[in-house]
């Protein structure tokens, strides 16, 4: 009989924490999770979920144009934003209840409050004295904000999601995941919207030429998509509006300023100083493979620790560590191919190594590339176009990366991630029949060199 109150205690009950707290539970060790707000973390109350439903509902926008050439004749009445946001909220509240009897069910014990680490093997809960023999850190992420006067104005995802009603125009700062997904997001419910990146060119660290072909349908649609411009201060209007001004010398003026600039550990007043444990340079918990902090007592995964802030990949962490721990296994999380998706408009996925990335790795790579136009929009004569790309190792012929920009990007990347991990060659891509028709065919069918990089 182990001396503690907890083999396993888990602070915070998002993705990573509810998946580590559930599997434990499963090999049978006594779990605890302690969570001071919503059970299902960033992804189901603030990000993922919410998001994509906005998406959805953002993607009904061109519905009535759309079918318009293939014979619809449908009038929009307008977009009633009470309507999105209720319901995506009243299908929250059940996800938490679910989520909450999952817990329930796998002998998992919820504590409601705020965690502390009071020791190497202690918890407090609002006071409350636990001890356990682990303790793993899923406590997540918290938003990022740039320091510039007027900054007690923006705000951050989270509360996008809870707007009372809509800006008439949003300036969204930021060229990541988050400031491009809200952007047309929110240009499709008739928002006016401005974004703003500090670089020459957003959606850093993806495929440049994927970058390039979004942010050409971006302003096709009518988004002001600004790059190297950056804001100097924020100042409160008497009537509630805001003006920007930009370090161009330019002002604007907004309803709205969303700052979508990064999301770090929320790792802040959690005791871990107290215990000394040890923190990277960029103010994540530092962990050795096995997820383990430098108190061999403590873990840490998810957007707590410095690898992808992705729910997928907190999970697979939750999975590994559970193994570790528990099951006697040896799993480690292979972040080289690990597919994403900005669910921007349109929508960007990919798996594997951007062109760009391909080249400084490899000393021969081919890239194949194909852009057209879908054949759902083939009535019409909107400028919507797809672009795939693939690129390919010019030794082992493995292919190394795949993206695609359009509809359907994200479900097609997921499938391509499998062929990818199995470390498939062109000749293989080349050899699978193609579903037709089909856009994701194009991924079986492309035969010649777009570009050769390289000596061969
Ligand atoms: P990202 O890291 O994706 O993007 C942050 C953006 O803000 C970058 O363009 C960055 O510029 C810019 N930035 C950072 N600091 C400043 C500053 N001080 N002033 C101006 N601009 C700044 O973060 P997000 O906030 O968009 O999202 C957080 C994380 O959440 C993502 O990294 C992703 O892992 C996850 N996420 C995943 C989603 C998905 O899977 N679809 C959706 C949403 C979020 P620069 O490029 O120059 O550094």
């Amino acid at each position: 009989m182990t001396p503690y109150d907890f083999d396993l205690f888990v602070v915070g009950a998002g993705s990573g924490g509810v998946r580590a707290a559930r599997m434990a539970a499963a090999a049978g060790v006594r779990v605890g999770i302690a969570e001071q707000d919503r059970v299902g973390g960033t992804c189901v109350n603030l990000g993922c979920i919410p998001k994509k439903l906005y998406v959805y509902a953002a993607e009904y926008a061109a519905t009535p144009e759309n079918s318009a050439p293939f014979g619809w004749r449908m009038e929009a009445r307008g977009f009633d934003w009470p309507t999105l946001r209720d319901g995506a909220a009243n299908f929250i509240a059940a996800a938490n209840k679910r989520m909450e009897t999952m817990l329930e069910k796998a002998g998992v014990r919820l504590l409601r409050g705020r965690a502390t680490l009071a020791g190497a093997h202690q918890v407090a809960v609002d006071g409350q004295r636990y001890t356990a023999r682990n303790i793993l850190l899923a406590t997540g992420s918290q938003p990022a904000l740039p320091a510039f006067p007027g900054r007690e104005y923006l705000l951050t995802s989270d509360q996008m999601f809870g707007l009372q009603q809509l800006p008439n125009h949003l300036l969204v700062i930021g060229g990541g995941y988050i400031a491009s997904e809200f952007a047309g997001i929110f240009h499709r419910f008739g928002v006016k919207v401005t974004q703003i990146y500090r670089g020459e060119l957003f959606l850093r660290g993806f495929d440049r030429e994927m970058r390039q072909f979004i942010a050409a349908h971006m302003r096709r649609q009518g988004i002001d998509l600004r790059f190297n411009t950056d804001v100097d201060k924020v100042v409160k209007n008497a009537d509630d509006s805001f003006t920007v001004l930009l370090n161009n010398g330019e002002t604007l003026t907004t309803s709205l300023v969303l700052a979508a600039t990064g999301r770090r550990p929320r790792i802040r007043d959690l005791g871990l100083e107290m215990l000394g444990v040890e923190l990277t340079p960029g103010g994540a918990v530092a962990v050795d493979g096995n997820y383990r902090s430098s108190i061999p007592s403590v873990y840490a995964l998810g957007d707590a620790i410095d690898r992808l802030q992705l729910t997928p990949v907190a999970l697979a962490q939750a999975m590994a560590l559970v193994g570790h721990l528990y099951r006697d296994e040896q799993v480690t999380v292979d972040y080289d191919l690990v597919p994403t998706a900005v669910f921007s408009s349109p929508p960007l996925a990919c798996v594997g190594l951007s062109e760009e990335r391909a080249r400084e790795r490899y000393p021969q790579v081919d890239v194949f590339t194909t852009e057209f136009r879908a054949l759902q929009q083939g009535l019409g004569d909107g400028p919507e176009r797809m672009l795939l790309k693939l690129v390919v190792d010019g030794d082992s012929r493995r292919v190394i990366g795949a993206h695609m920009v359009g509809d359907g990007a994200a479900e097609t990347i997921q499938g391509i991630a499998v062929a990818l991990k199995a470390g498939a060659t062109k000749a293989v891509f080349d050899q699978t029949v193609g579903i037709h028709p089909t856009n994701a065919e194009e991924f079986v069918t492309m035969r010649s060199v777009t570009r050769r990089h390289g000596n061969g």
